[in-house]
């Protein structure tokens, strides 16, 4: 199987010559195909697994089939949950439209909107954007999506688990009802299915190889711990196994902040990187991050969504997530394009379920150990931490309720729901 073979056009393959991809990874195979013939495609997908290159080629070669027009209407609308995948996806539209007479653009908030408006008046085929952003310029009468040909919903189950799902609604009634659809999510739930049913038009349903074959090649690790302990060995295990590259989850924004700053105490270089961060400290931290001059990025699981971060030796989770995909998603970040990586998780008394949990997902039991002086404590109960009981000693800065995940327990909640659009509203720094 070749890209030429997938039918992909000419200036196309130059550009997919010029990434240095020698042939189409499993989800491109399944999805470009049907994408190129104008179907919509639901594809289960995660960050990794070249799923961007999957869906932006055959959107570049469909529009190209037709002469662009002078005026350049926004032909494609790509909407992203973060600024970091929505970012990164431009890079990529950049980069497979090179030889292209194609010109595209990125929106998200959190940064001055002049820039981005002067580039969409100036004419663009390709709008990449997070949903805010997006109802924001639209209201101020800044762009029209009125004459877009492909839509594609990428991360749709972050989306809903960002509390997205009344834009992407009302982004569905800005475009044209006659269009191709593309959607890519990792997790279905009933919402995502109900989501998919509501904007797609008998789609094609294609999946990449499934998500737990990554977990195979990555040797992972259960430290069961007292949670007080839990900063010192961490602290240790970098320091003793003079690891240079860590990423390291926490559930929440406020504690990835407090260990970033107790690393930082204890002469271990780190950065957080959370929905509270400004677009500029988090580009900068993972730009330290990826160059050497940090060695530990603290991020929470929306955050760390997107990131394109190769070839991680080190994941370890500080705390381990309440839903069990996430688990998969954070230490996919390991062991990526065959070379192996270790995936550590701190699990203490309240975390048991969890961790029950994970290993029902994954089928497979995650070997313990621990480490001397940072023993369990026999007396923590086994009851997980409820939101509301993590003990959080600085008040919000908006209110939120203490110790909420970044999102991810919001799910289903139509209560949850309508508070992460409060809290978006009054903190639209995210995307
Ligand atoms: P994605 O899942 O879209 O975030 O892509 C993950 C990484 O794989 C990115 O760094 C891409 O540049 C890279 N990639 C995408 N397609 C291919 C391919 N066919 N061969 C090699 N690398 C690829």
């Amino acid at each position: 199987m070749s890209f030429k073979s997938l039918g992909l056009s000419e200036p196309l393959l130059r550009a997919i010559s010029k990434k240095g991809y020698e042939t189409p990874s499993p989800i491109q195979a399944k999805a470009i195909p049907p994408v190129l013939e104008g179907k919509d495609v639901l594809a289960s997908a995660q960050t990794g697994t070249g799923k961007t290159a999957g869906f932006t080629l055959p959107l570049l070669h469909n529009l190209t089939k037709q002469q662009s027009q002078r005026h350049r209407p926004i032909r494609a609308l790509i909407l992203t949950p973060t600024r970091e995948l929505a970012a990164q996806v431009y890079t990529n539209v950049k980069e497979y439209s090179e030889f292209l007479d194609i010109r595209s653009a990125v929106i998200f908030g959190g940064v001055n909107q002049k820039p981005q408006v002067a580039t969409i008046k100036n004419g663009i085929d390709v709008l990449v954007a997070t949903p805010g952003r997006l109802i924001d310029l639209e209201n101020q009468g800044l762009l029209s999506l009125k004459r877009v040909e492909i839509f594609v919903l990428d991360e749709a189950d972050r989306m809903l688990d960002m509390g997205f799902l009344r834009d992407i609604e009302r982004v569905m009634k800005l475009i044209p009802n006659k269009r191709q659809n593309l959607m890519f999510s990792a997790t279905f739930s009933k919402d995502i299915k109900k989501l998919a049913y509501s904007i797609l038009n008998r789609p094609v349903q294609v999946e990449a190889t499934p998500e737990n074959t990554a977990v195979e090649v990555i040797e992972q690790k259960v430290y069961r711990v007292a949670k007080t302990k839990k900063t010192g060995l961490i602290i240790k295990l970098i320091s003793e196994g003079d690891w240079q590259q860590v990423l390291v989850f926490t559930r929440t924004k406020h504690g990835a902040n407090r260990l970033t700053k107790k690393m930082i105490s204890a002469g271990v270089t780190a950065a957080a990187i959370h929905g509270n961060k400004s677009q500029g400290a988090r580009t900068k931290a993972l730009a330290g991050f990826k160059n050497g001059k940090i060695r530990v990025l603290v991020a929470t699981d929306i955050a760390a969504r997107g990131l394109d971060i190769p070839l991680l030796p080190h994941v370890v989770n500080f705390e381990l997530p309440n839903i069990s995909e996430d688990y998969v998603h954070r230490i996919g970040r390991t062991g990526r394009a065959g070379a192996s990586g270790e995936a550590l998780s701190l699990v203490s008394a309240d975390e048991t379920s969890y961790l029950k949990n994970i290993e029902k997902l994954i089928a497979q039991k995650i070997p313990i150990e621990i480490i001397e002086g940072f023993e369990p404590d026999p007396n923590a109960s086994t009851e997980p931490i409820k939101p509301g009981q993590n003990r959080q000693r600085n008040p919000r800065r908006n209110n939120k309720p203490k110790g909420e995940s970044e999102g991810s327990s919001s799910r289903n909640s139509n209560r949850n729901r309508s508070r992460n659009r409060n809290r978006r509203r009054n903190n639209d720094n995210r995307n």
